[in-house]
């Protein structure tokens, strides 16, 4: 990177950026009008480094994934050593590496007690891809091939290739491409801040779980395979069930034989103050989704836990499953999600998040709520959330629909801090290394932020 900086000023990079590079999830039209992308160089720490030396406070963990945080040597250097000693070598057909081998036992040890093998995969998309396969699979090795129905929510996002953009519940992206692909169900969602207005949030938890069991019911459960949902919905908003719903909705899975798929992408590896997402809001999977966080976003890879009763389905009575991708279980990927686990135990990132920084970011968030346009503060761990609104009683919002937060979004850039506007939910996950004079910043810079759009909308 030093030597590409080396041999092109920032002009030509940004022009060479918007001549060639197609970004995902950007609308290209405006980047030309605002000069282009901001380019980023490096990082260290919680903090990212613009190609005009401007130092940015990263609230976002990159895309919810960092949580080691950036420059971190023993990373790079595993990464090196494995390079030099194997840079590539498949696990299909009966081979395996030490890397692989030993992450999936890391893993496996830190999933709950029933759920004893990882599949791997290079992406969240691609685990979700995976686990719906193997959800349809293992239902027609139990002799129900009609098991084919995957309900999830509305506003989930679970991905963005064909599978897991279907999956997910992103109306925007359904709307493209002649989404979405068959045997797919959503239903609402647990989002009491937009559709729980007026009813207490344990009630609405119940209704919202209802609505699985209500489409269940409709479609016939001889037809359901799974429930997909993240324990907390992230690029939804940051959304936290009430306290009522993930009880509710492991009764009805476990009630109606559907098997539970805990995508645990953002909610993975300390986000939430436990280990995964499940632990913390009791949920009882079948199979967990990992990416992100496995490797701190260091290099790519993602993992599927898959429960003994799914397992002993599919690789002991069904034989081959014809599934794998080139860079399952990379060794080079797998060797430093090993590491950034390591450094996550040494550094006890997890407990850290659970006692001091989540409750933090909580305490700090929560002062927010006097602001005239914040309509609710609301945190899980490391994760954050602040509702925009027009009303605060009425939670409504200003219109258009998005511009709010696009303005707030854009506020916080030119204050050289990340945070991410779901909609009109502003959002923050920042690394779980993150101090308490950081938050304060982060906190700081929303007032302000929030103050200057507060004014833009008039
Ligand atoms: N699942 C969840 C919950 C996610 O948040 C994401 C990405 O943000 C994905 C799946 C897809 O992961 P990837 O972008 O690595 O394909």
């Amino acid at each position: 990177m030093t030597n590409i900086l080396k041999n092109y000023d920032k002009a030509e990079l940004k022009r060479l950026d918007n001549a060639h590079h197609m970004h995902p999830f950007t609308d290209h039209k405006g980047l030309e009008g605002e000069g282009g992308s901001r380019m980023i160089v490096r990082a260290d720490g919680c903090y990212l480094y613009d190609i005009d030396g401007e130092k940015i406070l990263d609230g976002m963990s990159g895309l919810w994934c960092t949580n080691v945080g950036y420059g971190r040597k023993e990373l790079t250097e595993v990464a090196a050593e494995q390079m030099n000693e194997l840079p590539y070598y498949n696990t299909f057909f009966k081979t395996s590496t030490p890397a692989a081998a030993l992450l999936a036992a890391k893993v496996a040890s830190l999933l709950p007690d029933d759920m004893n093998h990882v599949f791997f995969s290079g992406s969240g998309s691609e685990a979700n891809d995976t686990n719906l396969r193997m959800a349809r699979h293992f239902w027609q090795l139990e002799g129900k091939p009609n098991k084919k129905i995957i309900i999830s929510r509305n506003n989930a996002y679970h991905g963005s290739t064909i599978a897991g953009a279907s999956l997910g519940g992103m109306s925007a992206m359904h709307k493209q491409a002649g989404l979405e692909i068959s045997g797919i169900e959503h239903v609402q969602q647990p989002y009491w801040f937009k559709e729980g207005v007026g009813m207490d949030e344990d009630e609405f938890g119940l209704v919202a779980a209802k609505a699985v069991e209500d489409k269940i019911l409709e479609v016939g459960a001889d037809n359901v395979a799974a429930f997909i949902g993240e324990p907390v919905q992230g690029a939804g908003g940051v959304i936290i069930p009430p306290k009522t719903y993930w009880a509710e909705i492991n009764r009805i899975c476990e009630q109606y034989d559907i098997l539970l798929i805990c995508d645990e992408v953002i909610c993975g590896f300390g986000r939430t103050g436990n280990w995964f997402g499940h632990q913390t809001l009791g949920i009882k999977p079948d199979i967990v989704t990992m990416a992100k966080g496995l490797s701190s976003g260091y290099l790519p890879i993602s993992a599927s836990g898959v429960g003994d009763r799914v397992y002993n389905t599919l690789y002991k009575k069904g034989g081959e499953f014809y599934h794998g991708y080139t860079y399952s279980g990379h060794p080079v990927a797998a060797a430093v999600a090993l590491r950034n686990i390591e450094i996550i135990e040494r550094e006890g990132l997890v407990e850290k998040v659970r006692n001091e920084t989540g409750p933090y970011l909580a305490q700090q968030l929560a002062t927010l709520n006097d602001h005239p346009i914040v309509g609710q503060t609301r945190t899980l761990g490391l994760l954050g959330a602040i509702e925009i609104t027009n009303d605060k009683a009425a939670h409504t919002r200003f219109e258009p629909e998005g511009r709010a937060g696009t303005i707030c979004r854009d506020n916080f850039f030119a204050r050289n801090v990340v945070m991410r506007a779901c909609g009109d939910v502003m959002v923050c996950a920042p690394p779980l290394i993150i101090d308490k004079a950081e938050i304060d910043h982060l906190v700081a810079t929303a007032r302000e932020c929030l103050d200057a759009t507060a004014k833009e909308l008039g």
